[in-house]
């Protein structure tokens, strides 16, 4: 198959800035994979965009997804380019409930100290007070989804010769910056940074890069609608890393420069 730019898999491509990743590198003429965990979302997202966009099942924390995604890739085109492990839950009830639920957010507050059992870091659930089982399930998503996409994906990617994995975290995973509030939520991006360097340095032998992005603040669902950027704003630094064809790995980048991590 003809493959223009560089084929593309970006998670969690149905909305927020996954859908503003997928939307820039079709238009700049990148083959996008757009993975969606509801099909119909994500068909429904990639109607409105210019450019090869392929939407395809998938669920980061599903084995058998994840597999499924690999074997069509490796049939379809037997490499890939670019990985971008975007998809990602919040930290807060928001973000937490299904859309057709958010109407009831102000009545899930209210029931708060079941919320809180949950493992939703709302009000006081802190690092001493959450329930672990909410925290393993933003771990789930955050954390081992991406180390089950790159698992899968390690040899598709080696093909490629140039093969770049780009994982999107955030400041909240800034060791510098780390404090008892969101506690699911943050120590899944500082593993998931740990990862970065770890996967970095053991995949450079096979010519893949590995590295991280910090969006910034942006109003998606997750963010909320105080954030102060856009999502073409929070889109840009990994739509620029994943043009970079060579330079570095194991690094964490916002706005285009290397932050700490
Ligand atoms: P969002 O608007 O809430 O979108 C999240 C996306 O991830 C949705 O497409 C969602 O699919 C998908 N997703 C969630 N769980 C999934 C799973 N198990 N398998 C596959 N897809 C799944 O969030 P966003 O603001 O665009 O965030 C995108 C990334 O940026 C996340 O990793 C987030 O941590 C990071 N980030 C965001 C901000 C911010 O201010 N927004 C700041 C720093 C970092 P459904 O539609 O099916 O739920």
């Amino acid at each position: 198959m003809n493959t223009t730019n560089g084929i593309v898999l970006v998670t969690g491509g149905n909305r927020g800035i996954g859908c503003e990743i997928c939307r820039q590198l079709a238009l700049k003429g990148y083959t996008v994979i757009m993975g969606s965990r509801n099909y119909r979302k994500g068909i429904a997202a990639a109607s409105s965009m210019e450019g090869t966009v392929i939407v395809k099942k998938l669920d980061v924390r599903r084995n058998r997804d994840v597999n499924e995604l690999a074997n069509w890739v490796a049939k379809e085109y037997g490499k890939l380019d670019v990985l971008i492990n975007n998809a990602g839950v919040g930290a807060t009830i928001a973000s937490r409930l299904p859309r057709f639920l958010r109407p009831f957010l102000p009545l899930a507050r209210k029931v708060k100290p079941m919320v809180v059992k949950a493992g939703l870091p709302l009000g006081n659930a802190t690092v001493s007070t959450v329930s672990l089982p909410g925290v393993k399930s933003i771990m789930d998503t955050n954390f081992y989804g991406p180390w089950l996409m790159i698992q899968a994906f390690i040899s598709l990617l080696e093909k490629s010769g140039q093969g770049h994995i780009i994982n999107v975290s955030s400041g909240m995973g800034e060791w510098v910056s780390l404090n008892g509030e969101y506690p699911g939520y943050r120590l899944s991006k500082v593993s998931l940074n740990a990862l970065t360097v770890m996967f970095s340095r053991e995949l450079s032998e096979k010519g893949i890069r590995v590295n991280a992005i910090c969006p910034g603040w942006v109003r998606t669902d997750m963010g909320g609608a105080e954030a102060p950027l856009t999502v073409g704003q929070g889109a840009d630094t990994a739509v620029w890393l994943a043009e970079e064809k060579e330079g570095a790995t194991g690094r964490f980048f916002r706005g285009r420069r290397e932050i700490n991590w």
